[in-house]
């Protein structure tokens, strides 16, 4: 792996580091919610200028630094220079176009959780609801999601690509590791938490 790689997936690390926050608790539920949404809120300065700036020469599917074809992809943050290799631009518009036309579904089932889970983690620490709700709401978000993402990546980068596509959510964040590796998240972290979802709900 070249040193931009490795940047990238650095810059990428605190994407999981807020989902284990969040779903975890590990320092006990309001420092762990505080500190996820800091560096939730945070993360976008720094890691979407690194990404702008490379992205007319970094694949955005596969994250290589040999993109010599620009793909007209964009995003609800605004315009840039996405780019791909020759082979890569299918899959990729075929990606995001999949998720444009599920976008309504895509938001509500991640950052409609997303709010719900923080929602009830603060009436959790407030003291207006016990603290066994909030393990319902991480099983509502752990389960929301990967109904959202595990479709996505399945079908997604093999369907009909369109000539242009606008993600319904920010691509900086796929872009520092590339899309494909994303996909494989969703479809193995999707799988995990669509399990640990339905165990919640059988009480086992
Ligand atoms: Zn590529």
């Amino acid at each position: 792996m070249n040193a931009e790689r490795w940047i990238g997936a650095l810059l990428f690390l605190p994407v999981p580091l807020v989902l284990v926050l969040f779903v975890r608790a590990s320092l006990g539920l309001g420092l762990s919610l505080g500190l996820g949404v800091a560096v939730m809120a945070s993360h976008r300065s720094y890691a979407r200028p690194w990404v702008i700036a490379r992205a007319a020469k970094r694949c955005l599917w596969c994250g290589a630094n040999s993109a010599v074809e620009r793909v007209a992809v964009s995003d609800p943050l605004g315009a840039a220079a996405w780019s791909a290799c020759p082979l890569h631009a299918t899959p990729l518009l075929a990606f995001v176009g999949w998720a444009e036309r599920r976008a309504a579904l895509l938001k509500a089932g991640i950052l409609g959780s997303l709010l719900v889970l923080l929602a009830v983690g603060v009436a959790v620490v407030a003291g207006a609801l016990p603290s066994e709700r909030y393990s319902d709401a991480v099983a509502l978000f752990q389960g929301s999601v990967a109904l959202s993402v595990l479709p996505l990546s399945l079908f997604g980068p093999g369907c009909p690509a369109p000539t242009h596509a606008r993600s319904p959510l920010p691509l900086h964040i796929q872009a520092l590791v590339g899309s494909l590796t994303v996909v494989w998240l969703f479809r193995v972290v999707g799988v995990v938490w669509l399990v640990q979802a339905v165990r919640h709900v059988l009480g086992s």
